[in-house]
């Protein structure tokens, strides 16, 4: 989609502080970090939120989530982790492209906010 924030990050058109990319996904350090450790991963195509996910989305999330389990393990996230997407208005989502927040490196409050 040309005018969304994420497809234009992941098509290199708007820099990035890339951590990892390979055909279907990127991760890239959150411009706001929320802990010593904040990075989204988002699929390279455009899907709206978690909300428009189906079966069919299968292979696409086992392939985030094992980047994701690497991804911490390479940065020595010894303690722990937190991998957070945000749905719509009331889950707090403002960037309408699927994409999960990892955080970690601090001790993490729940239930969130
Ligand atoms: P959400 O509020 O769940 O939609 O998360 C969107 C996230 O994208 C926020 O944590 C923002 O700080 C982050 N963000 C927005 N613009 C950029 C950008 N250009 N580069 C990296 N992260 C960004
Ligand atoms: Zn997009």
């Amino acid at each position: 989609m040309a005018d969304c924030l994420f497809c234009n990050i992941a098509a290199g058109k708007i820099p990035s502080n890339k951590l990892y990319e390979d055909d279907t996904l990127l991760a890239f350090y959150d411009i706001d970090p929320q802990a010593p450790v904040h990075f989204l991963v988002i699929p390279k195509t455009h899907i709206d939120s978690a909300a428009a996910l189906t079966e069919a989305d299968a292979p696409l999330l086992g392939h985030v989530f094992a980047v994701i389990a690497k991804l911490c393990a390479e940065l020595g996230c010894d303690g722990g982790y937190r991998v957070v997407t945000n749905v719509g208005e009331d889950g707090g989502q403002s960037v309408k492209h699927l994409h999960f927040h990892v955080l970690a490196k601090r001790s993490l409050a729940w239930p969130p906010g």
